[in-house]
């Protein structure tokens, strides 16, 4: 029987993707913070479950091979928990995503299923393009200072912006900016609790290939006092800066966007370059957060589609249009579904200026494919579908059947909705032998993946 408070000495035989080593007491399944997979430690348990042990690192008695130097740890990282694999080798890194990937198809069935070594652009710091701030006040010395940082790790507490190794540095000089001012000009930050105050989050966006900044204050009101001198201050220091706009968040939510956008400065939209196509990006709309890791994934996903001249393509929950846009010729037949409809004024946009004849988008609920294919007498050879984490809707799948293209090309930020998928794939007659792991959030405990179905 294990007993709370007591040391142990234990072998980490593994370490799970929220960044907890994992090992065996005495046949329960113990976690251990700032442990790595080949560490010899002594810990002290700090709760002990009916089915499973955490415990502490109070000494390393022989450190794991696959850890990295102290130095490349996040000095942030200790309170925002989000890079969970930075302790261990980057290579060490991607295997554990490929297991994970292979266990998640084992989970739900898919075991047939081959998972490929993890493809990576090697990049793994400063990739991050967004980045949403929280903006809170702390008082010392009877002063009251703005903070804008992010929030400490399962909590909602905001600690302020030490500089986060994934995001590029110039987002921690516009924070910093932005705080000085709102305390310079008295501008009170959102609380959470009291539904008061205005500034509510900072959100960022940089174009990594133009190199153009989107600056947008989400406030709790329709105007941000003194913008004027906001925006001049911040285009003087950042000329980069293309984009300022508010967005007015009124609801008692921890939503962070609200629905409207208003701008304060420059254009609505930032501009990025991507697969050699050139894409407009609005604050409301999705766009990956890791340009070069995008890149990489729509140039597999384009090998996997082999789109045949004349075929239509139907591009499922499609954001701004990139992976249509990317991977399809200008005279492709393509076709893309989306719910945000300002990411939809941007594919269409996008489309238009990148010179595709052919391209229609709607906006609509990806379950209205059928119809919107019906209605717009459009059919599909090949079909990408990206949808968020919850993964396919089975009406969604058997639509998709129905449809009967040649190929689906799946594209998932969950590798269990995808199994899951896979599976029901399957039952109607789509199968694939391979999944592709593709890194796109180094550090993180999150993997992308692709694959391609086929009858
Ligand atoms: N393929 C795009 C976007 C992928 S993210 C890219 O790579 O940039 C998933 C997208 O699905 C988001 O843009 C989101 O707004 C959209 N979405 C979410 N739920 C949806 C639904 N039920 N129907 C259609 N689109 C949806």
């Amino acid at each position: 029987m294990l007993q709370k408070n007591q040391t142990y000495r234990v072998s980490v035989t593994d370490l799970n993707n929220l960044g907890f080593g994992v090992a065996r007491i005495d046949g329960i399944t113990t976690f251990i913070a700032d442990t790595v997979t080949g560490d010899e430690a002594e810990i002290k348990l700090i709760k002990v479950a009916k089915t499973y042990a955490v415990g502490i690192l109070v000494r390393l008695i022989t450190p794991s091979p696959m850890r990295c130097g102290e130095e490349e740890v996040c000095p942030a990282s200790r309170k925002c928990g989000g890079c969970v694999y930075q302790r261990v080798t980057y290579a060490h890194e991607l295997a554990l995503k490929r297991q994970y990937v292979v266990y998640a198809m084992k989970k739900a069935g898919a075991d047939n299923v081959r998972v490929n070594e993890v493809l990576s652009t090697q990049k793994t710091s400063g990739y991050r393009n967004k980045a949403q701030y929280p903006v809170g006040c702390e008082s010392s010395d009877g002063k009251t200072r703005t903070v804008i940082g992010f929030y400490a790790a399962k909590s909602h507490r905001i600690i302020g912006a030490e500089h986060c190794a994934l995001q590029p540095q110039i987002f921690s000089e516009i924070v910093c900016y932005t705080a000085n001012f709102c305390d310079e000009y008295g501008i009170s930050a959102y609380n959470e609790e009291t539904g008061e105050g205005l500034f509510r989050h900072l959100y960022l966006r940089i174009a990594a290939a133009t190199g153009q900044i989107m600056v947008c204050p989400v406030i709790n009101g329709t105007s941000l006092p003194h913008a004027d001198a906001y925006c001049d201050g911040l285009t003087a220091r950042f000329p980069a800066v293309a984009s300022i706009q508010i967005n007015v968040n009124t609801q008692k939510t921890n939503v962070i966007l609200g629905e409207h956008c208003s701008v304060l400065r420059g254009k609505p939209y930032i501009e990025d370059v991507l697969c050699g196509r050139r894409f407009r990006i609005s604050p409301l709309s999705f766009y990956q957060v890791n340009r070069d890791g995008a890149e990489l994934l729509y140039n597999y996903a384009k090998s996997l589609l082999c789109l045949q001249p004349g075929e239509a393509l139907l591009d499922l929950y499609c954001g701004i249009g990139t992976i249509g846009i990317s991977v399809a010729d200008n005279d492709t037949p393509l076709i893309g579904i989306e719910i945000i409809p300002q990411a939809i004024e941007n594919a269409r946009d996008n489309a238009a200026r990148n010179g595709m004849k052919n391209a229609r988008f709607f906006c609509g609920d990806a379950s209205d494919a059928k119809t919107i294919l019906q209605d717009s007498g459009m059919h599909a050879d090949a079909v990408i579908v990206d949808p968020p984490r919850k993964g396919l809707t089975p009406d969604v799948i058997s639509y998709l059947a129905e449809l009967a293209p040649k190929r689906i090309v799946y594209i998932s930020c969950d590798a269990d909705t995808l199994a899951r998928d896979i599976v029901r794939f399957r039952e109607v007659g789509y199968t694939t032998d391979e999944v592709q792991p593709v890194d796109m959030f180094s550090r993180t405990g999150h993997v992308e993946s692709v694959v391609s179905l086929t009858r």
